[in-house]
């Protein structure tokens, strides 16, 4: 057995983020500032879109691209039943009311089926999420969108690397957001940014991220003078600190060599789990990529020894952690309490949610640590506990 914990989305942290953040340390400009808009100009390319803004979390990025929508009070914005609370959060904090759509049960992504029976006379918005970096059908839910004059907000928070029919995540609608939270594909600890080709909404989201204040006062107090500014909406305290960007600027460089890196652990578990009670991920689809941001299985509780949560305890007692994305959301009380959702009304993702499990597939991953996986998971579900 292990002797180290193998701890769940870890990152991988390398000596340039080090270096680097030393130096927005020794250089006493810890705030928003130059390397800030570095980070923000090298996703804006790596994307591919005119605008980029950064923010300290994918949530105050979903937050504000609903505000930055025009989503008002009584406004729904239709969102998947198997997501992370944030994303319903968001929708709720901008004002609007969060409707859900179940998902598919293969791909855990928004069923646009469901979307269509969900929209009313008061719907303005979706909000997909690339559910583990699998692409949505964007074909279908930006067809329904156009047909019905909605916006679309993707939650890229699993995303970066996913492209669907050769054009990336996050572009396929008014807004896109990123996350840089420490188990994300890349990260900054805490952080997001908001991808748009709009610059109306670009501006208007930088500014509500500092405090609705004029553009550009991040630099009130640098080497160029004392600038006043001028308050124009009551905005938020969302902007992220060069002390962030430091490291996701280097953490960008390597997207790519972590997605492969990715690609190798998600082949090697594809292969040493083909004969197990547990459903893996679906095949990945021939007109998209997939971002490779979780690694799941579904527990065969019939066939299967174990029950998703004593094999999530079984793999602890081997020092290995795993996670689950997610708990449907109809389950989590507070939504029952506020909007009366039931899990059997949403059946496929309350079925995931109840078996679902997530395995280390980090970039920092060694390759014994994957072997280490591997055995652990063909042990406990062949023989139990
Ligand atoms: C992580 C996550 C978020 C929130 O990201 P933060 O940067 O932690 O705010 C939102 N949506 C999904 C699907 C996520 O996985």
């Amino acid at each position: 057995m292990r002797s180290q914990y193998l701890v769940f989305g870890q990152p991988l942290i390398e000596e340039a983020e080090i270096a680097e953040v030393v130096a927005s340390l020794r250089s006493a400009w810890l705030g928003t500032g130059p390397k800030v808009a570095e980070f923000e100009r090298r996703v804006a390319a790596y994307k591919g879109v005119k605008y980029a803004v950064a923010v300290n979390s994918c949530t105050a990025g979903l937050h504000l691209a609903c505000l930055a929508c025009g989503l008002q009070p009584g406004d729904e914005v239709i969102a998947p039943a198997m997501t992370f609370c944030a994303t319903i959060n968001a929708i709720i904090h901008a004002g609007a009311t969060p409707v859900l759509a179940d998902v598919d049960r293969d791909t855990f992504n928004l069923d646009p089926a469901d979307v269509r029976r969900k929209i009313t006379s008061r719907t303005k918005a979706i909000m997909p999420v690339h559910f583990a970096g699998r692409a949505c059908d964007m074909e279908a839910l930006v067809a329904l969108a156009a047909e019905h004059g909605l916006k679309i907000i993707e939650d890229c928070a699993h995303a970066i690397e996913t492209e669907y029919a050769g054009r990336k995540a996050g572009t396929f609608g008014t807004c896109g957001v990123l996350s840089f939270y420490s188990t994300k594909n890349i990260v900054t600890g805490e952080g997001g940014m908001v991808l748009t080709d709009d610059p109306a909404i670009a501006a208007r989201l930088k500014m509500l991220a500092l405090h609705g204040m004029s553009q550009d006062a991040w630099k009130r107090f640098s080497d160029d003078g004392y600038k006043h500014y001028d308050v124009v909406e009551i905005g938020f305290k969302y902007n992220m600190m060069d002390l962030q960007a430091a490291i996701g600027l280097h953490q960008i460089q390597r997207v790519e060599a972590y997605w492969r890196r990715r690609q190798e652990i998600w082949d090697a578990y594809n292969r040493a789990f083909a004969d197990l009670p547990a459903a893996r991920p679906a095949p990945l689809p021939a007109n998209s990529r997939h971002a490779l941001h979780l690694y799941t299985l579904l527990i065969d509780e019939v066939r299967a020894p174990v029950t998703r949560d004593q094999f999530m305890t079984a793999l602890h007692r081997r020092n290995i952690g795993t996670g689950v994305h997610y708990r449907a959301i109809p389950v989590l009380s507070v939504y029952q309490q506020r909007f009366g959702w039931r899990p059997d009304d949403f059946p496929r993702a309350h079925a995931i949610g109840c078996s679902t499990v997530s395995l280390p597939i980090s970039a920092k991953l060694a390759d014994g640590d994957v072997e280490d996986v591997i055995t652990a998971v063909r042990d406990v579900l062949l023989h139990g506990q």
